[in-house]
């Protein structure tokens, strides 16, 4: 995710931080400085929602581990003001596996509250449970509660919380994943619009809550449609059989000939009949930089990517929705026969669904 900084790496996961997390720390003090007109009182705010973060990132290492056990990566954890997004290589196909995984975000904060409460109970700091307020003694308590609540909200069962992937999930054992998607997709925004009336007459928080569902719902129904059109679906049938290649020796002056000729802007490099590398188009913008149009397609090229004729289209564009992969070279029996871009796989979409309109 672009604006983000790495923070460090638990787990084996890189977690990064979003720029505008920040502003949330400037925003919150300056709400407890209005509140309080204390120094303890922006201490006490900016602890709390320290602390809260801590607990959002536990949520998603509960996901992300979670996934681990099935075999799937996570590619990175990203903190935004609104919350953690773990990025997972995909999410599980297999029902039951997808609720475990959805349910352990929320599992661990209320493994957090219970012991919380617990440790509130003994030491007799529970006494006005009932009262969160912005005393410094209520630290734990308000602590508590943030972890209902994030327990309670994620469980929401709309996209793209996680209480819309347990309905996805429970509704697939029955219906299957596309009529699952788009039924699940349709409850979250029923919900999203009951929030945005809800939001209009009151708290305008939930009218950004509304937004945010309704927009992820909707991506996600979209996506479950793309995937299944794609599915089972062999490279072959869509992949670019007229294009250009260069090769090692070649200067980057042919790369921009070919370029502007016509519309291939990735190139497939060629040792003879032998895949060597790719040139993309950032690489050779970068290598008419710093050497010019006399620069060597050998000096810029970078590994290709590769996939079977046979290999399903699905697969494909997930590995294409990597930000570093623009093209996919297609071997049989070691000769390059195709590629495969994102552009490409767009329009394969765009037919299959006039066909289907038919
Ligand atoms: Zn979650």
């Amino acid at each position: 995710m672009g604006w983000s900084a790495k923070i460090g790496r638990i787990f084996g996961i890189d977690l990064y931080i979003h720029a505008t997390f920040p502003l949330l720390f400037v925003w919150v003090g300056f709400v407890y400085w209005v509140q309080t007109g204390t120094l303890e009182g922006v201490l006490f705010g900016l602890s709390f929602i320290a602390v809260l973060f801590v607990c959002v990132v536990l949520h998603e290492y509960g996901h992300a581990l979670t996934a681990r056990r099935y075999g799937i990566g996570t590619r990175h954890i990203t903190l935004l003001p609104i919350g953690g997004l773990a990025m997972l290589e995909r999410m599980p196909k297999e029902p039951r596996q997808e609720i475990v995984v959805a349910l352990m975000g929320p599992a661990v904060n209320v493994a957090i509250a219970l012991a919380l409460f617990l440790v509130l109970a003994v030491t007799g700091g529970g006494g006005e449970i009932m009262e969160p307020s912005l005393m410094p003694a209520n630290f734990l308590q308000s602590v508590l509660y943030a972890n209902i609540f994030l327990a309670v909200f994620n469980m929401l069962p709309a996209f793209p919380m996680d209480g819309g992937r347990v309905l996805r999930a429970a509704l697939s054992m029955r219906l299957g994943r596309l009529q699952a998607t788009r039924l699940a997709a349709r409850i979250g925004q029923g919900l999203a619009l009951l929030f945005g009336l809800l939001g209009l007459f009151g708290n305008p928080l939930l009218l950004l809550i509304a937004i945010f569902v309704w927009v992820g719902a909707a991506a996600e129904a979209g996506a479950s449609e793309i995937e299944t059109r794609l599915h089972r679906k062999p490279v072959s049938r869509a992949m670019i059989t007229d294009f250009h290649a260069l090769s090692p020796d070649s200067t980057l002056g042919r790369a921009v000939d070919l370029t502007l000729a016509g519309t291939q802007k990735d190139f497939p490099v060629l040792d003879g009949h032998r895949l060597v590398g790719v040139a993309n188009q950032g690489a050779i913008l970068r290598g008419l930089r710093d050497h010019g149009l006399e620069g060597r397609v050998a000096d810029i090229m970078s590994d290709p990517v590769i996939a079977g004729l046979d290999d399903d289209l699905a697969g494909l564009l997930e590995n294409l929705q990597q930000e570093e992969t623009r093209l996919i070279c297609i071997l049989d029996r070691g000769q390059l026969v195709g590629l495969v871009n994102i552009d490409n796989i767009s329009e394969f979409l765009r037919i299959q669904s006039a066909l289907q309109d038919r």
